[in-house]
């Protein structure tokens, strides 16, 4: 779907998978101006396909939109956009378990120029592949590398919105983490570098025994849509969750007193995944026992049952998109 200045959102298109043609000065290749998304359609037990969450996604969209100064999309749009393109592939969709068919609808500035202002001429797009179980053979710890050299986002920056440029300056940390022998980094607040944020591609969970904490939307970190849906299934469990927040030197000592029991990521793509053990350049530390704990696997099953169709839905997140 293009937009132009002046006529809005025109043209929309269902055409085979295949590249663009971009002009070198196309602005998105010099400014970034450059959002995206990314969930998830899971083959239900009727045989049926269903999103979860997409308006969640549309509407984070759009704020991402508005701080990058780049048109709305409506929310319709956005969800009508991923419908037909999952019933295009519906063969794509797994036929059963965790795999699904990831969607990565994103929307670049197409205007060609030189000059740094918003574009007056932008497309939208939505692309599709299959997506396999995260974890083969049992869900498996991850170990996490602290960034304190790198932020990857401040105060008044783009860290809320999902956009190019957070993942590009977070490249350089995360091939630290690799370095250091970790799988992923853990960032810091940008101010005071002791306020943890989120993991590169997820946010994070702490578990006190039946107490939840996850980080404060404090604007420099994405606010997660399976976050989000955690902190009703927690409370749905029984447990008490919340928002707050947590430094360096409490998860430290959290873990080393044995009151900080669980340290969980979860984003779209892994849903949740056990913290095993944590490494920085002033220590090394592990998580628990550094194996996946009860509750994080108890919320794992509980997400991943209303997802695919197991559980009942009592919120209305899954969008059915029929046979
Ligand atoms: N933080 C970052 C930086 C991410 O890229 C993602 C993945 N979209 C998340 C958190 C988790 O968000 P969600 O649950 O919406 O996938």
């Amino acid at each position: 779907i293009k937009w132009t200045d002046g006529r809005g959102w025109h043209d929309a298109q269902l055409v085979p998978y295949a590249p663009l043609s971009i002009d070198p000065a196309n602005m998105t290749l010099h400014y970034a101006q450059t959002i995206f998304e990314g969930l998830k359609a899971y083959r239900q037990p009727d045989g049926g396909v269903a999103t979860f969450r997409p308006e969640a996604n549309a509407r984070r969209f759009q704020a991402s939109s508005r701080r990058l100064a780049m048109p709305e999309l409506p929310v319709e749009t956005f969800v009508e956009a991923c419908d037909v393109l999952v019933r295009q592939d519906k063969e794509w969709v797994p036929t059963e378990g965790e795999a699904s068919l990831y969607l990565r609808p994103f929307m670049i500035a197409t205007e060609v120029g030189l000059g740094v202002r918003p574009a007056r001429e932008y497309l939208f797009l939505v692309i599709a592949s299959p997506a396999g179980a995260y974890f083969s053979g049992g869900v498996q710890p991850v170990s996490v590398w602290l960034s304190e050299e790198y932020v990857r986002a401040a105060p008044g920056g783009t860290g809320a919105a999902k956009t190019g440029g957070n993942y590009a300056a977070s490249l350089v940390a995360q091939a630290q983490a690799i370095e250091h022998g970790c799988d992923q980094v853990v960032w810091l607040d940008a101010t005071e570098r002791r306020w943890i944020e989120e993991m590169g591609g997820m946010n994070l969970y702490f578990v006190y025994g039946n107490r939840i904490v996850t980080p404060s939307l404090t604007g420099s970190l994405l606010p997660g849509i399976t976050r989000d849906s955690l902190l009703t299934i927690a409370a749905d469990l029984g447990y008490e969750v919340g928002e707050g927040r947590i430094s360096v030197e409490d998860w430290k000592r959290g873990n080393e007193d044995g009151t900080l029991t669980e340290v969980f990521a979860c984003g779209t793509a892994a849903v949740i995944t056990p913290v095993g053990s944590i490494k920085s350049t002033r220590a090394n530390w592990t998580v628990g026992d550094g194996g996946p704990g009860e509750v994080t696997l108890r919320l794992r099953s509980a997400l991943l049952d209303i997802q695919t169709g197991q559980a009942p839905d009592p919120h209305g997140w899954m969008h059915p998109l029929g046979a």
